[in-house]
């Protein structure tokens, strides 16, 4: 059965495959059928077919919500 990834700007990914600079964790930057990711080790950004990339994510990290207030 596969499984349903929520990817939100903002958002934190841990990824299954460490990038060259040793980290693997990407922040999102851009969301749509393509995704935009920038490793937070060397800050370089790119972008991944998100169907591509759904497949290399481990973990989700949630993006602070607090400060923005998401109650009604
Ligand atoms: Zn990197």
């Amino acid at each position: 059965m596969p499984k349903i990834i929520k990817i939100s700007l903002g958002d934190t990914l841990e990824m299954k495959k460490t990038h060259p600079c040793g980290d693997n964790r990407m922040k999102v930057l851009r969301v749509g059928s393509d995704i935009r990711i920038k490793c937070e080790g060397c800050s370089r950004d790119v972008t991944v077919a998100r169907i591509k990339l759904e497949k290399n994510i481990k973990r989700v990290i949630p993006a602070q919500t607090g400060e923005k207030g998401s109650d009604l």
